[in-house]
């Protein structure tokens, strides 16, 4: 009998997300960040496990308490926040928002892979535009696709994944000024940055932010995102938003880590470091191509791109690769792991090269 096929027809051709399963000893594939949660924080979220929580009761489906210290912090209102199950839930949100059937979607290429997802998730077209070929931002091209497509929402990731470069605030509020669509920034590594689209939220109402805590502020397990934008469209977004949508704990979580903006600033400032030493080191080794990276990962260009990560998967390193894509398939990213780390990793990168060349 024919196997009857439930799946929406636009939707079969889909793969499922795999994040890969490899044995390792330094997971250096999804710019998460080396260390764990601080203890302090731990200790704290633990003591009111055992001293009783109210997990029988669902979670603030505002996250108000989150919101609040965010808002605090960002110098923002808390009207202007929506939190989400990590940002990824967030471009799924903002993609349900404002983008339907037929819409198009404009995102960058090479860019972040989960954008183009979403959009086929809500019957959208995922189109892209091109990073020039230094994996640049051109604000030039970015507007010659607008007109191109008329898309209803424009995704500009910046410090971008994978590539980490970078769109000027300037350009992007020249180009959210001239764009009848909504504008989504994706600043899921601003912290390794510094220079943020926040201010255009109140100038540009079709603008919106995203961040994250799992990259800097290393949670990644707990799942939360934050997005900004001005109060009308962020309403309009709150309509699309899942009740009870992100878990007390990770709310509670979230929340405590805001108290202890030293650590993250430490810890920030240590990847940078490590993060200008390896770009140098690579620039340094023979057969690699290091793109300049803002973020807390440098994507770099081999000869065999699957060989060098076989290799270095051998040493116990694993990074990211990019299978067949087309423009990125010898090119590998890395996140920027622990200063001590770093020469280990040279040293490793140096030897696959070397077996890879015939080198030794
Ligand atoms: N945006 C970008 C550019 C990312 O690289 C990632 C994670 N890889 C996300 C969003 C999603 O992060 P999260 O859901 O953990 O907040």
């Amino acid at each position: 009998m024919m196997k009857k096929e439930y799946l929406r027809r636009d939707l079969r051709s889909i793969k499922p997300y795999q994040a890969g399963k490899y044995a390792y000893n330094l997971k250096l594939d999804a710019n998460e960040s080396p260390w764990p949660l601080p203890l302090e924080i731990r200790a704290q979220l633990a003591s009111e496990l055992l001293n009783g929580n109210d997990y029988q009761l669902y979670p603030d489906s505002d996250a108000d308490r989150l919101r609040q210290a965010l808002a605090e912090k960002l110098k923002v209102k808390p009207h202007n926040i929506l939190i989400g199950n990590g940002s990824d839930e967030l471009l799924h949100i903002v993609t349900t928002a404002f983008a339907g059937w037929g819409d198009k979607v404009l995102c960058p290429s090479p860019g972040f892979s989960m954008v183009l997802w979403y959009a086929r998730l809500t019957g959208a077209i995922p189109v892209t535009y091109r990073l020039n070929e230094k994996l640049q931002y051109s604000a030039a091209d970015i507007k010659l696709a607008l007109e191109a497509h008329s898309p209803k929402i424009l995704h500009i990731c910046t410090p971008n994944n994978p590539t980490g470069s970078v769109l000027p605030v300037s350009d992007i509020y020249e180009i959210a000024m001239s764009f009848d669509g909504v504008v989504v920034v994706d600043e899921a590594y601003y912290e390794f940055y510094g220079e943020s689209a926040l201010s255009l939220v109140d100038k540009c109402p079709n603008l919106v932010v995203l961040r994250t805590f799992s990259k800097a502020m290393g949670m990644a397990g707990l799942r939360i995102g934050y997005l900004i934008g001005n109060q009308e469209l962020t309403a309009e977004i709150y309509k699309v938003k899942p009740p009870y949508n992100v878990n007390s704990f990770s709310q509670r979580a979230a929340e405590l880590l805001l108290a202890y903006p030293e650590i993250m600033e430490d810890r920030v400032s240590k990847t940078i470091r490590a993060r200008e030493w390896l770009y140098n080191a690579l620039v340094g080794l023979r057969g690699v191509e290091p793109y300049p990276s803002r973020a807390n990962f440098i994507l770099f260009r081999v000869k065999n791109g699957l060989a060098v990560f076989r290799g270095l998967l051998k040493k116990g390193i694993l990074v990211r690769h990019f299978g067949n894509d087309p423009v990125l398939h010898n090119h590998l990213r890395i996140t920027i792991g622990r200063e001590e780390d770093n020469k280990f990793i040279i040293q490793s990168l140096a030897e696959v090269l070397a077996d890879e060349e015939g080198w030794s």
